[in-house]
């Protein structure tokens, strides 16, 4: 393994790869290859405690902070695994968190902690609004003790792997709100439950091995108490929960980035060609050392995003600026270690096209680059909204 910088998360490192040595990179290959899901590893990583992270010791939880948790979910992926499987369990609950009463938080969070509950999912992104989520069209209108749900969504990862979902809906008419950030609202979906009536699911087979799906709300009915918080904040509770979710995945990307390092400083140092290793040449050696600077540059802002969150203070734009320098930085390391295991990394053996696969995504979701370089420019740098 390259070496960084020695930290002070040493034990969780050693605890946690520790128990991704049970998974070798055969386990994640063959679960890819099926297109199945890892329950082992997440069964594992719940037995441990390590999801429950964030989920406060009177709650049932480990008590950590974001720090602590991002680095369990660094380390899934740089043993070769990916934390998409799972990562949503760790912090889609933070909006529960935050925002739903005690007796809400009571009723889900142990339950949560304990894995016995899988809360994987968030239901956000539609068809028509795409980033644009202020004019998303799926409506939970109440009637009587009950609200019922119309509209669709798509790219809903982990459904079929999770109990609840959270959902955001258009409570008030786009209309007949002030300001367009208002009238929508969150709700607690038991996803076997809708599946029986009102909630139709249809997997999209798409690129990586990521459980994510079309669905289709046509009169699911809710339970008034399953809305969170207060009606037409929705997506200002969303958007709390975006910067752990943001900082979270930057890790990842900082363990996809040091996965590729690791192994492509050891081909290179063993693949001889014209009679010397292939590492020997410089041609070969800077995009290796450029792309270790930068996942070494996204792991400090990954650390300060952290820092802030867990001080309670604002952490929003450490929070994107962590997310973008490390997707570029795990996607640089990315094509040098394809580029340098010449055909080899073509090879499924190789477990390089796979890790090439999967870190690709991060340009795109949970939020494009280009969002977050809008974001920057007018929410940092203060330049008129382009939107
Ligand atoms: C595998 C996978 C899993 C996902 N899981 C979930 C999930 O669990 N829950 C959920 O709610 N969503 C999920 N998503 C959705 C994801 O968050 C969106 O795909 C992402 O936010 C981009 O939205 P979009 O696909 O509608 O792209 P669009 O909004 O159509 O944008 C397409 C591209 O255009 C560019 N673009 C758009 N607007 C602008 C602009 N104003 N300025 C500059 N460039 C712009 C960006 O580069 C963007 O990538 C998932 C997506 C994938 C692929």
């Amino acid at each position: 393994m390259v070496k960084s910088a020695p930290d002070r998360h040493q034990e969780i490192r050693d605890a946690v790869r520790a128990l991704c040595a049970q998974f070798p990179d055969s386990y994640h290959r063959e679960i890819d290859a099926q297109r199945a899901y890892p329950e082992a590893i997440v069964d594992a990583l719940t037995a441990a405690g390590w999801l429950a992270a964030l989920i406060p010791h009177e709650y049932g939880g480990s008590g950590l902070g974001l720090a602590e948790a991002s680095v369990v979910m660094e380390e899934v992926n740089r043993s070769g695994g990916n934390a998409g499987a799972c990562h949503g369990q760790m912090y889609n609950m933070g909006t529960l968190l935050r925002h739903g009463s005690e007796v809400q938080k009571r009723f889900y969070l142990p339950k949560i902690a304990s894995g016995e509950w899988r809360l994987q999912s968030m239901g956000v992104t539609e068809p028509t609004s795409g980033t644009d989520t202020t004019k998303i069209r799926t409506t939970a209108t109440r009637r009587g003790d009950r609200w019922v749900v119309n509209g669709q969504k798509v790219w809903i990862s982990r459904i079929q792997h999770s109990d609840w979902m959270i959902l955001l809906a258009r409570t008030t008419p786009l209309a007949e709100v002030k300001k367009k950030t208002e009238g929508m609202s969150i709700f607690m979906v038991d996803l076997r439950a809708a599946e029986q009536s009102g909630m139709a699911v249809r997997p999209i087979a798409n690129m990586v091995n990521h459980e994510t799906n079309e669905l289709f709300f046509e009169n699911l009915e809710l339970p008034a108490e399953n809305l969170i918080g207060e009606e037409g904040q929705g997506f200002r509770y969303i958007l709390d929960g975006l910067n752990a979710e943001r900082t979270l995945i930057a890790s990842e990307c900082i363990g996809d980035g040091r996965w590729f390092i690791d192994r492509v400083t050891a081909y290179a140092g063993e693949r001889v060609v014209f009679g010397r290793p292939i590492g020997q040449n410089q041609g070969v050696q800077f995009p290796i050392a450029e792309a270790f600077i930068e996942v070494e540059a996204a792991d400090l802002m990954r650390f300060k995003a952290c820092a802030l969150f867990d001080a309670h203070e604002p952490c929003g734009t450490e929070a994107n600026l962590a997310k973008y320098l490390a997707a570029k930085a795990s996607w640089q390391a990315a094509g040098a270690c394809l580029q340098f295991h010449g055909g080899f990394g073509f090879a499924h053996e190789y477990d390089v096209e796979r890790k090439f696969r999967e870190t690709r995504l991060y340009q795109v979701a949970p939020i494009s680059t280009n969002l977050i370089l809008s974001y920057v420019a007018e929410h940092v740098l203060g330049l008129p909204r382009s939107f």
